[in-house]
């Protein structure tokens, strides 16, 4: 057995996301945030596809003792999404979205951008209030959320 198929295991065969190793293309990739001077490696990164992926990395990090980082759209300027050693669980591959035009509400995943998101609710004339187009909505949600709209509606995450 590899040491991938071990850890695949330990997460649970069900895994559907990617599991990357310092030395993968992809991990290079991934590791990256928007505040270039941001330089950390992960022990692995577990890349989900949906919340069955997030709650096996989570379990998989607690049984392991394992520290941390959760990464959604990756503009935190201190770089929070991405940790030294620990496990990174990247969520921004999680883009689906759904909207309820009736009851004007919108349930979205993590790893939706504002221009994503602001997409797809403008197609039934809905926006709410939101921040640069690049930046993540989970993470803009939970420590930000000034947007042009504000002033009428109030901050993202009130
Ligand atoms: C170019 C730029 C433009 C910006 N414009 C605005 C703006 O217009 N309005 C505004 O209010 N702010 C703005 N910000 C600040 C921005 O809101 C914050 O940096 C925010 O934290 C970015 O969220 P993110 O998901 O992109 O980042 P990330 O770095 O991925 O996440 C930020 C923090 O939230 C945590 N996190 C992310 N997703 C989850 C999750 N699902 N569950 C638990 N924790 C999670 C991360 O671990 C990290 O600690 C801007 C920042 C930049 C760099």
């Amino acid at each position: 057995m590899t040491i991938d198929d071990a850890v695949i295991l330990a997460l649970g065969t069900g895994f559907t996301g990617a599991i990357l190793w310092p030395g993968d293309d992809a991990y290079e990739d991934a590791r990256k945030v928007h505040n270039g001077m941001i330089d950390r490696r992960p022990a692995l990164i577990a890349r989900c596809l949906g919340t069955a992926d997030v709650v096996a990395a989570v379990n998989f990090a607690r049984e392991n003792e394992l520290d941390v980082a959760v990464r959604g759209g990756g503009h935190n300027v201190a770089g929070n999404a991405v940790c030294d050693d620990g496990l990174m669980i990247d969520l921004s591959l999680m883009k689906g979205i759904h909207i309820d035009p009736d009851a004007r509400t919108a349930q979205a995943q993590p790893g939706l951008t504002w221009a994503e998101f602001n997409r797809e609710t403008q197609v039934h004339g809905l926006a709410t209030t939101g921040g640069c187009s690049t930046t993540g909505i989970a993470g803009l949600t939970l420590g930000g959320g000034l947007g042009w709209l504000m002033g009428k509606y109030g901050m993202t995450g009130r």
